[in-house]
């Protein structure tokens, strides 16, 4: 079975958004099979977005995700990948629809953050998911 990674970004712990994000996958059918919660510090979250490295808003981002606690997680379930991102909806904040978590719960868009501050995080493909999930937890935290 397909597994991916999510993590609630520090905007979404501190707007008290774990609850109804966790229902949202629960509801969905996704099996939860790892959690914690933990304040990242800046080498994993360059680690994690090492993708993005050249990127002109990468210090930004890096700094937005050490801001505060996260909740990194992993679920389980048949295109678990492709079904979370779906239930994230859009990376920018016009582009992301209601009924998504970031549609529902994410205004983004000022001069400081064009697009930073977007509640989760959802692997984009099988592969960063494996990546990500052994980056973020030791195989015996994953069930
Ligand atoms: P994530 O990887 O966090 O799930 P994503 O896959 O939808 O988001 P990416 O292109 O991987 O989008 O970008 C990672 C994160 O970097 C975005 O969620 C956002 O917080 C931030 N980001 C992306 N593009 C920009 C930008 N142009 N300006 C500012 N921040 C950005
Ligand atoms: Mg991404």
């Amino acid at each position: 079975r397909e597994r991916t990674f999510i993590m609630i970004k520090p905007d979404g712990v501190h707007r008290a958004l774990v609850g109804k994000i966790i229902k949202r996958f629960e509801n969905k059918g996704l099996k939860l099979v790892a959690l914690k919660f933990i304040w990242g510090k800046e080498d994993m979250f360059k680690k994690h977005y090492a993708d993005l490295s050249n990127r002109k808003f990468f210090p930004h981002l890096v700094k937005y995700m050490c801001r505060g606690p996260v909740v990194p997680m992993v679920w389980e379930g048949l295109h678990a990948v492709e079904i979370s991102r779906v239930l994230l909806g859009q990376t920018c904040s016009e582009e992301c629809e209601p009924g998504t978590i970031r549609g529902d719960f994410s205004i983004q868009g000022n001069r400081n953050h064009p697009m930073g501050r977007n509640v989760i995080h959802g692997s984009d493909s099988v592969e960063s998911a494996k990546r990500e999930i052994d980056l973020w937890f030791t195989k015996d935290e994953v069930v």
